[in-house]
């Protein structure tokens, strides 16, 4: 008779290389041994792969589901981030950062309360949700470095706002993306990290200087580095320089093919090595079939069968990041010849320590079986989810709205 508490996994070690069975009981991960014989022939294109589950810090929306959702009651915020997370484990990603954005301070605390309400009447969701990601309104207001965020809104740190913030979340907010040329910010940023929560350096217009003292006062990442910035900046000093030669700063990148160009990306990983990290930043298009959409920001949107999501009357123009983080680790690899080792780590064990989330983003016994298998295509850049595991219980991936698994 079989335990229904207990799954097997089989497949090949995205980190060793080594064929393994591993069995969840009870949603952690009871026993991997080894199956590979010795001699056994090198992984083939039908190799089914295993490695945790991937871990993003940088989620706006999935699936057509939306963090950020405006004018909405609480009751719909809620079920939108329970069907967000469910969107998103299915495709890979068993621990993310739902993303809050810059706006009035009644639309982010509504987010925040909404995160709360859905992890404390959620079980899955608790365990998805590795924390808030609070990217702005602390940013700069200038063209280019402010992204898509509503210049209405940016403003300076304001601590007792933030702390409004904080515990409307329950505390679940671990990450903030700030501008550390804000008047106040090394102060603010150094409340954040005393307070637990990591600061990240983005949406920037700062100068060396600000950007020193921010590492000075306990900022440990640059976010989507070389995205949220000038078209055109001076040759040199500028902000990009600067946090690429600090060490006390990793760096999170947008690497879906669209959004650097291989040779930035290939450039950041050899100067930032083992702190370079992978997210997704995705938007709520992300995951939906190619095809022509209306956002709500304004604008007709188009989604293109590479994952490039464009704005139709400025096709030059990017809308916001559509692939999951298991596109960007097979772009990843594909981009700077990197091991899949390399690349898994850089979406799983990477963000996971960053965040100080423990138990999460590796295979170890004793920790939660959260757990993906996959097909690679290392010629395409392409990283094909077989199979999710949250806990030990399957949720993906989703197809046609039936979760079908394929191992
Ligand atoms: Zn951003």
């Amino acid at each position: 008779m079989t335990d229904p508490n207990t799954t097997i996994i089989e497949g090949r070690r995205a980190d060793t290389g080594r064929r393994i069975r591993l069995v969840a009981n009870g949603g952690f991960v009871a026993s991997m041994e080894e199956t590979e014989s010795p001699g056994q022939a090198a992984a083939g294109p039908d190799e089914l792969w295993i490695a945790p589950g991937f871990v993003d810090l940088q989620i706006n929306g999935y699936g057509g589901e939306d963090i950020n959702l405006t004018g909405t009651d609480m009751h719909r915020r809620v079920e939108t981030v329970k069907r967000l997370v469910r969107a998103v484990l299915a495709s890979g990603t068993t621990s993310f950062c739902p993303t809050v954005i810059t706006a009035s301070f009644e639309q982010m605390k509504d987010c925040m309360t909404a995160v709360r309400l859905a992890c404390e009447q959620d079980e899955l969701t608790a365990s998805a949700v590795a924390g808030i990601h609070m990217e702005g309104p602390y940013i700069s207001g200038e063209n280019g470095p402010r992204g898509a965020h509503p210049a209405e809104h940016v403003r300076d740190p304001d601590w007792a706002e933030f702390s409004a913030w904080q515990e409307a979340s329950g505390d679940r907010i671990r990450l903030v993306t700030l501008a550390p040329e804000r008047p106040g910010a090394a102060e603010f940023i150094r409340k954040l990290t005393e307070a637990g929560v990591v600061a990240s350096i983005g949406h920037t217009a700062a100068d060396h200087d600000h950007i020193a003292a921010a590492a000075e006062a306990g900022a440990r990442m640059s976010t989507h580095l070389g995205n949220g910035a000038h078209p055109q900046l001076p040759r040199h000093p500028h902000y990009i320089w600067s946090q690429l030669a600090e060490d006390r700063l990793a760096a999170s990148v947008i690497c879906d093919g669209h959004h650097l160009h291989f040779s930035v990306v290939n450039v950041m990983h050899k100067v930032k090595g083992e702190t370079l990290l992978l997210v997704s930043d995705a938007v709520h298009l992300a995951g939906l079939p190619p095809g022509t959409y209306r956002t709500h920001v304004g604008g007709e949107v188009e989604l293109l069968p590479s994952g490039r999501l464009h704005m139709v009357d400025n096709p030059n123009l990017l809308a916001g990041s559509a692939v999951s983080l298991a596109d960007c680790v097979g772009r990843f690899a594909q981009m700077t010849g990197s091991p899949l080792a390399t690349a898994v780590a850089m979406a799983t064990d990477r963000p996971a320590r960053l965040l100080g989330c423990a138990g999460i983003g590796t295979l170890e016994i004793g920790q939660a079986a959260d757990v993906v298998t996959f097909r690679w295509n290392a010629e395409a850049g392409k990283l094909d989810v077989q199979a999710v595991y949250k806990r030990g219980r399957l949720v993906g991936p989703e197809r046609r709205g039936e979760i079908v698994p394929r191992t």
